[in-house]
């Protein structure tokens, strides 16, 4: 084998595919972390509902906004909503120790908890659960076996012990809930994130397709049209893919979660399946959790992080996403740009060994139950990124009316990067999620032009034309019924 000879400054390869989530918490809220977070390549930034006030969520999104705008650029804003999240509540002494053998009680009683007693707060459990369920505690770290269930008291015992603290994660494999995945508090919480204006919303503990219809139709009375990414951590979210892939605009692999609700073992294999799923489905594909865990810490991953991060990025996801490492780890900025060389790195040698075509899908069969007009969409977003290839074209030109063309396209993972442009700033915002996409603000006169739009993209996206071939992809306006991209080869 010889050493690798990439050459990323190549124009192919100076914008990064693979697009980077950073959650946003204590240390990195501040206006001047998020300035240089945005420098350091963060795409889109994460409100994680579970944690922070509405009051802190607002003020982050404004500094965001404010942020993008002096920076001329597009980051977008992903709502996730905790859904049915069942926690532990609080102890006395701020933790217990469990013992293994030891019997304890889970109490759904609201009470403080102590030695021998676990409060928690989700008022379903005790009729959720039977003799012999197991209660995983803390991310699995602890595990608690049912032994008996009296009214709202849970007698059980100590399978694996451990130091038990405050509001840890409680996860109950192979258990049903009762509870819908749109809780109270999460109506609440998409209310007010709705009328914040973020651009995405992430819906935790999905198990079925009704569950993002919920979400839809509390969109609906706020009068928006936010699209949702259904965080797959449940194993009946993972039976259900195909129907929760059509309703929703993408997924996100919660390995956090779904390493607990089922064997880990089983995760990475999942995780390959599922980003093949959705790349085919025209859906964004979000890989999350852990990993750069150890740079919450370090100013350097381990090994395995940088692995398991190229290894999201060989198998063609949208993007990655950090969680701890950039709410509350210690490196922000550098678990960012380490990610981003990672990324960088990978996608150089895809781009060498087969520009990208080894991440397409198969065609669409001809009995697929898809439209007509959505048949010829794709076929000609796979005709584009061919020719892509065929002719090493420098840039895709897409004017972007609704960003569908540029989603397709994108799904179809081209030679070159997708320039986009719309002249709705919520349009530039959503494609900030999707994989090769690069997008501008322009004026109506400008996005009507090809010509003057070609060459304004190419400019400011530092792309050389001259004499280069580009591809021109436009969707037509939505309002045009039965429109299908036309796709035109260009030469400035
Ligand atoms: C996960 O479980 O992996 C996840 C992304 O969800 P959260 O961070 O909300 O626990």
């Amino acid at each position: 084998m010889r050493p690798l000879a990439l050459d990323l400054s190549r124009t192919a390869l100076i914008h990064r595919r693979t697009k980077i989530i950073a959650t946003v918490g204590p240390s990195s809220r501040e206006a001047a972390v998020l300035a240089e977070l945005v420098e350091a390549g963060v795409d889109v930034f994460r409100l994680n509902f579970s944690h922070g006030t509405h009051e802190q969520h607002a003020e982050v999104l404004h500094r965001i906004r404010e942020i993008s705008a002096q920076k001329g650029c597009h980051v977008a804003i992903l709502a996730d909503l905790c859904g049915p999240k069942i926690r532990v509540g609080h102890f006395v002494e701020g933790g217990i120790d469990l013992i293994k053998g030891e019997a304890v009680t889970v109490t759904v009683r609201p009470v403080e908890g102590e030695r021998g007693l676990i409060p928690s707060e989700y008022a379903a459990l005790a009729g959720d659960v039977g003799r012999g369920d197991k209660m995983l505690l803390d991310d699995g770290k602890m595990m608690l076996e049912v032994r008996e269930v009296e009214g709202t008291e849970i007698h059980c015992v100590v399978r694996v012990g451990g130091r038990l603290t405050n509001r840890k994660g409680l996860n109950l494999p192979g258990v049903s809930l009762s509870t819908p995945a749109l809780t109270e508090k999460d109506r609440e919480d998409a209310r007010f994130a709705a009328r914040l204006g973020v651009d995405y919303f992430a819906l935790s503990f999905v198990r079925r397709p009704e569950d993002i219809f919920d979400l839809q139709a509390l969109l609906k009375e706020e009068g928006v049209d936010i699209p949702i990414i259904a965080k797959i951590e449940k194993p009946e979210a993972v039976k259900n893919l195909g129907p929760i892939l059509e309703v929703s605009q993408g997924i996100m692999i919660a390995r956090g979660d779904l390493g607990v609700e089922m064997p880990a073992e089983e995760v990475p294999l999942l995780q390959e399946g599922m980003i093949r799923l959705a790349i085919e489905a025209n859906r964004q594909v979000i890989v999350a959790t852990q990993m750069m865990e150890s740079m919450i810490q370090s100013p350097r991953p381990t090994r395995a992080e940088v692995t398991d991060v190229a290894a999201a990025a060989m198998a063609g996801s949208d993007a990655v996403m950090l969680s701890a490492e950039t709410a509350s780890g210690l490196y922000p900025i550098e678990t960012v740009q380490t990610m981003g060389r990672v990324l960088r790195m990978v996608e150089g040698h895809q781009w060498q060994q087969s520009q990208f075509g080894d991440l397409v899908k198969h065609p669409t069969p001809a009995t697929s139950q898809k439209t007509r007009d959505l048949q010829i969409s794709e076929a000609i977003a796979r005709g584009t990124a061919q020719l892509s290839r065929e002719l090493s074209v420098r840039a895709i030109i897409v004017p972007a009316h609704t960003g569908q063309t540029a989603v397709m396209i994108s799904c179809e993972r081209p030679a070159a990067p997708i320039l986009a442009a719309a002249t709705d700033p919520a349009i530039c915002r959503r494609l900030a999620l999707c994989w090769g996409v690069q997008t501008t603000q322009v004026s109506p006169e400008q996005f009507d032009d090809p010509y003057q739009l070609t060459a304004t993209l190419a400019q400011k996206h530092h792309i050389s034309t001259e004499g280069e071939f580009l591809l021109y992809v436009t969707g037509g306006p939505p309002e045009q019924p039965h429109t299908v991209p036309v796709l035109s080869p260009l030469m400035l």
